[in-house]
């Protein structure tokens, strides 16, 4: 395994175990929320492209997005593999991914698939709004990221999971039960 992406609803913890299991295989996490931050501390063209619907909670428009991650899958640490968190977020993203590793010669070899019920994501994302201080952890904001998550990233699951390539993995429980779980499901 080793082009996969992880995919969950907010809170479910996917940038730390993205990290964990790329270290892990040795494949580099590519996070586009990430990608966005940076460039917004950076106050380059792209961060403040980006700002006001990452704030809202909104999703930024593919246009741009869709070129951040075309421009970084063709850097040469991607490939031996890669692996992508918060992207692909809905059904036209999924098209353009399948566009970019076909012009590549590449497939996708597995969807991790993060699951924890809602009350459990609002309460993570609470907690972490204290901790980083992230512009978009507010109450309204992380209920209406998590209504954006069921309105159009769900469908992305069954977008791949047609494919028969979705691996569930419980996000419940510690970091590390939960890193286990995962190198379970991709062993
Ligand atoms: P994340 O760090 O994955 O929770 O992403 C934070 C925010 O960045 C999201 O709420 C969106 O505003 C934006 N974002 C990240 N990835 C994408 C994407 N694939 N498409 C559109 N917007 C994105």
């Amino acid at each position: 395994m080793t082009r996969m992406l992880i995919i969950g609803p907010p809170g479910a913890g996917k940038g730390t175990q993205a990290v964990r299991i790329s270290e892990k295989l040795g494949v580099p996490a590519i996070s586009t929320g990430d990608i966005f931050r940076a460039n917004i501390k950076g106050r380059t063209a792209l961060g403040q492209e980006a700002k006001s619907y990452i704030d809202a909670g909104d999703l930024v428009p593919d246009s741009v997005t869709n070129r951040m991650v075309r421009d970084r899958l063709a850097e040469t640490d991607t490939a031996d593999g890669f692996l992508l968190d918060g992207y692909p977020r809905n059904a036209a993203q999924v098209e353009e991914l399948d566009a970019i590793l076909a012009e590549l010669d590449q497939e996708l070899d597995a969807v991790l698939k993060l699951t924890a019920d809602r009350d459990e994501l609002v309460q993570r994302l609470l907690g972490r709004a204290q901790k980083e201080g992230r512009t978009d952890d507010t109450e309204d904001v992380i209920r209406h990221r998590l209504d954006v998550y069921d309105a159009e990233t769900a469908a992305v699951v069954d977008l791949y999971d047609r494919r028969g390539i979705v691996r569930e993995v419980d996000g419940l429980g510690s970091v590390e039960d939960v890193t286990a779980r995962i190198l379970a499901a991709l062993s």
